[in-house]
């Protein structure tokens, strides 16, 4: 097993492909410092997400014969990002989306970039697209990158089901599967939400703006439409089927919340 070192080397990688990335001006600089985390591939919680996700849910190994870990990263947004998205009303803030086409096309880049380096150290690696790994009529991932973050130790699950990280929960997800033998992150060992932790908040519910996300059962469907009706107002963008409102200026929205942050 490779320790944390060559995690620490993966996370420098990521780290400074992302400032040579905003240094070239390659976009407008959306993101704060990214997040790295490790899960084994035989992690036992890999095949619960053919229960809790979907039977057709890929597995480590159908995507690398041989594989070994599941690196994930987390590029978390600036915080700007979160307050005019907040601040937009109805639909999603136009800074909201094109920074969600910018992070898809960054994602892609930094795995292109690992899997030159882990095949520089004599391992192999598989590009994971950022998103559109998407069921369409079930309205699930088959390489849901929520869960592996989970899996990965790099938060816990909200009640608006977003991952709540050590950088809170606006941003974006990517992974690569790789045959290089890492250690694992540990899991957090407690629930990063107030509400699951049991406390009062449910600060979340009221940013929905159609009613997808509420006290009770989240419904799916709704959500979906609503990322559809911001996809068409930006008719200009590439795909942009995001929302996120219920990410954006909460108690966790930056940060691990504490019940301080509760308004
Ligand atoms: S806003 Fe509050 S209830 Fe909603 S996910 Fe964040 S911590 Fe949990
Ligand atoms: S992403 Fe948007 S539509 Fe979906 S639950 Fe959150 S606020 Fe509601």
């Amino acid at each position: 097993m490779i320790g944390d070192q060559q995690l620490i080397r993966l996370q420098e990688e990521i780290r400074k492909f992302l400032a040579e990335w905003v240094g070239e001006k390659k976009s407008e600089n959306y993101w704060r410092e990214p997040l790295v985390a490790v899960a084994s591939a035989i992690d036992p919680l890999f095949i619960e997400l053919r229960r809790v996700v979907d039977p057709e849910h890929a597995m480590p190994e159908d995507l690398l014969p041989g594989a070994q870990s599941v690196v994930v990263f987390f590029l978390p947004f600036q915080q700007r990002l979160g307050e005019e998205n907040d601040l937009f009303g109805f639909h999603a803030a136009r800074s909201w989306a094109e920074a969600y086409v910018a992070t898809n096309r960054l994602i892609q880049t930094i795995n292109t970039h690992l899997n030159k380096r882990l095949e520089e150290a004599g391992y192999r690696s598989t590009i994971t697209p950022a998103t559109h790994n998407f069921d369409e009529e079930k309205l699930v991932s088959l390489w849901s990158h929520k869960h592996l973050a989970y899996i990965a130790g790099l938060g816990t699950f909200g009640h608006h089901h977003q991952l709540i990280t050590a950088s809170g929960c606006c941003g974006r997800l990517g992974s690569i599967v790789t045959n290089m033998p890492l250690s694992p992150t540990p899991r957090p060992a407690a629930q990063w939400c107030l509400e699951k932790a049991g406390r009062e908040c449910y600060a979340c519910v009221p940013k929905c703006p159609c009613g997808a996300l509420s006290e009770g059962e989240f419904d799916r469907r709704k959500c979906y439409a609503q990322c559809l009706i911001n996809d068409g107002y930006y008719g200009d963008l590439p795909l942009v089927d995001v929302c996120g409102k219920c990410a954006c200026e909460v108690p966790c929205s930056y940060c691990i919340p504490t019940p301080a942050a509760i308004r």
